[in-house]
Order: C-alpha cells, then sequence, then structure tokens
C-alpha cells in the first residue's frame, strides 16, 4: 500500500530504528537526523515517516506531510542557527540528479557560503 515501510529501504530502516542515525529533531510525521557524508557544517536530512520515493509524489499522496517537511527544514535551520546566515533546502529527485535513497528527504545545508547554481 502506498506509503508502507519498504523492507528494501534505508530511510525506512531509519524510522523503524533498525538502522541507527543521529537524529536531531523527530515529529509525528517525520524524522531529522545528520547526513553521514556531511557536505556543510550543517548537513541534515529531513524525512516524512511514510514511504515515498519522491518529493513529489509525497506531495501528491500527502499534501500535509509534505508541508511538515518544510517546516521541520525550518525549525532544524533554527535549531542549527543558520537561519539567519542562510540555508539551502533540496530535494534531490531522480538518479540525474543524484538522488541515491529513494524516499523523499530534504537535505538541509548551511554553516558556509552556497554557491548558486549549484553543480
Ligand atoms: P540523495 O543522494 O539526495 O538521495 O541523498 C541521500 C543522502 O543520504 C546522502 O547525502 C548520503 O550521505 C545520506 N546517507 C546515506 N546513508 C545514510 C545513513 N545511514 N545515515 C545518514 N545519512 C545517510
Ligand atoms: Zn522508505
Amino acid at each position: 500500500m502506498a506509503g508502507e515501510p519498504q523492507s528494501d529501504c534505508l530511510f525506512c530502516k531509519i524510522v523503524s530504528g533498525d538502522i541507527p542515525a543521529t537524529i536531531v529533531r523527530e515529529s509525528g510525521t517525520t524524522v531529522a537526523f545528520r547526513d553521514i557524508n556531511p557536505q556543510a557544517p550543517t548537513h541534515v536530512l529531513v524525512i516524512p515517516k511514510v514511504h515515498y520515493p519522491d518529493a513529489a509524489s509525497l506531495a501528491a499522496a500527502e499534501p500535509q506531510i509534505a508541508a511538515d517537511v518544510l517546516t521541520e527544514a525550518g525549525a532544524v535551520a533554527a535549531d542549527e542557527k543558520i537561519d539567519s546566515t542562510g540555508y539551502r533546502v533540496i530535494f534531490n529527485t531522480g538518479s540525474g540528479a543524484g538522488q541515491t535513497v529513494f524516499h523523499a528527504h530534504a537535505h538541509v545545508l548551511g554553516g558556509r557560503g552556497l554557491q548558486w547554481p549549484p553543480g
């Protein structure tokens, strides 16, 4: 069924606690944890607890939870004190854009200068 945990999904296993992560925030619908390979001083991933392969499919099926992911991304930025200096929220979508984990997630990046446009 749509949104159900997938046995082969790394981020579903983080939601269930089967794989450890450095969790920085949790809400009823989301989990935020530090990226294992950080690309900036702050690099946190915000994921919905439900499984959808990317942000667009999450938003189509569960718009409130997609909004929750964005709200939590802003809360992470405030917690990390990067809201005043600027930060980036990224949803890589598709392997051509660098998506490697097919469970929707927002990258929250900040704490250093960020170039625009990104590579
Ligand atoms: P993406 O390439 O947009 O799909 O992002 C996936 C992200 O998940 C990458 O930045 C990885 O470094 C990160 N990642 C992979 N495995 C883990 C893990 N076990 N804990 C935390 N982050 C992870
Ligand atoms: Zn999943």
